[in-house]
């Protein structure tokens, strides 16, 4: 049976001398992997679109089991992505936790949303590291960690000060910080970013300018609830990790010019 799919490559490696077995999230079938015959091969017709990033529509012939790339035609080719090395670790990072997070077999449409959205906006120039947060604090259901943050966790108020509780999964407010001694508080201005970054749509956001402090703060906290309650760390992490430690050593647009001319 023949498949037309709007889909993203969120994984793709070689197979033998000139295959690639292509992993996919597509917005109407949800994960699926398909052999890419030949796109190892530079001249193959398939080898750009089975980049991981790309964005397109994608033919497949697939009655059971996995299925065979026919043909691809880019929505996005995801250029600024793809020739910068900090965006490329952000976007790595993004497709591998979606890639570990969804499972193949049915249509996961919000999934679909937020990685499209999320590589869209980086691709656009939104701040990659703002952006990775978003997609965090959205792909936590995934993992069966559905975090409180309308309101406190224990007794449902919506106002007075908080904090956040990783044993009580979510906000505490003042009233009820004696039920957990390792809360964390945090400003209004936290508060509220926690909350957007969880509820509202990436591609609803404004240019967003955070403080650096922020981003790292607000990432500790859900990258504790990712290590601690799900048991999740990923590989693309530590690059991005060892790319924040050392700023200088990441090439600057203007330095990358001069360098080619
Ligand atoms: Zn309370």
């Amino acid at each position: 049976m023949l498949h037309k799919w709007e889909g993203i490559v969120i994984k793709s490696r070689a197979y033998g001398e000139s295959n690639k077995i292509v992993t996919l999230l597509t917005r109407e079938a949800g994960k699926v992997t398909v052999m890419a015959r030949g796109a190892k091969k530079p001249t193959s017709r398939l080898a750009g679109i089975t980049q991981t990033f790309m964005h397109g529509m994608f033919v497949c012939q697939r009655t059971s089991g996995m299925g065979t790339l026919q043909q691809g035609e880019h929505l996005n080719s995801m250029r600024h992505v793809l020739t910068d090395i900090t965006l490329t670790a952000y976007a790595s990072y993004i497709v591998e936790i979606i890639d570990r997070l969804v499972e193949e077999g049915k249509p996961e449409p919000y999934a679909f949303d937020v990685l499209q959205q999320a590589l869209n906006a980086i691709e656009e120039g939104y701040d990659p590291e703002a952006i990775t947060l978003f997609v965090d604090w959205k792909m936590l259901p995934f993992t069966g960690v559905q975090p409180i943050l309308h309101a406190c966790a224990q007794c449902g108020a919506v106002d007075g000060e908080f904090a956040f509780s990783f044993s009580q999964g979510g906000f505490l407010c003042h009233r009820c910080f004696h039920l957990d001694p390792y809360i964390i508080r945090l400003t209004p201005t936290q508060l509220k970013l926690i909350r957007m970054f969880y509820m509202v749509p990436i591609e609803q956001l404004g240019k967003l300018e955070l403080k650096r402090e922020t981003k790292r703060f607000i990432k500790k906290i859900v990258t504790t609830i990712y290590e601690e309650q799900t048991g999740i760390r990923l590989k693309s992490r530590t690059f991005i990790e060892q790319l924040e430690r050392t700023p200088e050593l990441l090439p600057r647009k203007t330095e990358k010019k001069e360098d080619s001319e």
